[in-house]
C-alpha cells in the first residue's frame, strides 16, 4: 500500500504519526564500515577455505609424493597418500603424513605454514617425519645406525632440490629429532 503524501510539509501515517518529510539516513560509521570489511574478509576467507579441500583432493599428487599434508587455519590437517602403494610402503606413508597432521595440530596453521616456506623450518618438519618411519623400523628391528643414515641421505637428495641442504644440515636435524634412536654418529650423507 502507497500512502498519499500529506499537502504539508509532513507525511502522515495510518495512525496519525506525523514523520518528517526528508528523512534522513544514518551515514556509516567507521565501525560500520570496518564490520562490514571484516564479514567481507570472513566469506572470502570461509570461501577459500572450502574451496582448498576439494582441489586438494582431486589434483594429481607430485610424482615423487607418496602422500601429502596441508595444514589449514581452522580446519587442520588435511591428508592424501597414494593410492596402489605396496602395503609396507603405504603403512610408512601414513606414518609419516602422521607426523605432519600433528605438527599442524599442535601448533597451528601458521606455524606450519611458515615452518613449510623455509628450508630450514621444512628441514626440521621432515627430519621429524622420517624419524618416525625410522622408530617404527627399527623396533620391528631394523638397524636404527642404517635407517638414520639412510633418512640422512633422503633428506639431502630426495627431499631437497640439489645443494639445498648439505648432508652437515640433514645430519643434525635428524640427530636432533631421532634423539634416543641413534646410538652411534650420525653418518653425513655428501
Ligand atoms: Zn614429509
Amino acid at each position: 500500500m502507497r500512502l498519499t503524501p500529506a499537502p504539508s510539509g509532513h507525511d502522515e501515517s495510518p495512525a496519525g504519526v506525523r514523520c518528517p518529510k526528508r528523512v534522513r539516513f544514518a551515514r556509516p560509521t567507521v565501525v560500520g564500515v570496518a564490520t562490514a570489511g571484516a564479514s567481507l574478509l570472513v566469506w572470502i576467507f570461509a570461501s577459500i577455505l572450502l574451496v582448498i579441500p576439494s582441489v586438494f583432493y582431486v589434483i594429481p599428487l607430485p610424482e615423487e609424493a607418496d602422500g601429502l599434508t596441508l595444514c589449514l587455519p581452522g580446519l587442520g590437517p588435511l591428508q592424501r597418500v597414494r593410492e596402489g602403494l605396496p602395503p609396507a610402503q603405504e603403512e610408512l606413508a601414513y606414518i609419516h603424513e602422521g607426523v605432519h597432521a600433528e605438527q599442524c595440530r599442535a601448533n597451528g596453521a601458521l606455524w606450519y605454514a611458515r615452518r613449510t616456506l623455509s628450508p630450514q623450518g621444512r628441514l626440521t618438519l621432515e627430519a621429524q617425519a622420517l624419524c618416525q618411519e625410522v622408530s617404527v623400523l627399527s623396533r620391528r628391528g631394523g638397524d636404527p645406525g642404517r635407517l638414520v643414515d639412510a633418512a640422512v641421505a633422503a633428506l639431502v637428495s630426495d627431499y631437497f632440490e640439489e645443494g639445498r641442504v648439505s648432508g652437515w644440515e640433514a645430519a643434525a636435524a635428524v640427530e636432533q629429532a631421532c634423539g634416543p634412536l641413534i646410538t652411534g654418529p650420525v653418518g653425513i650423507a655428501q
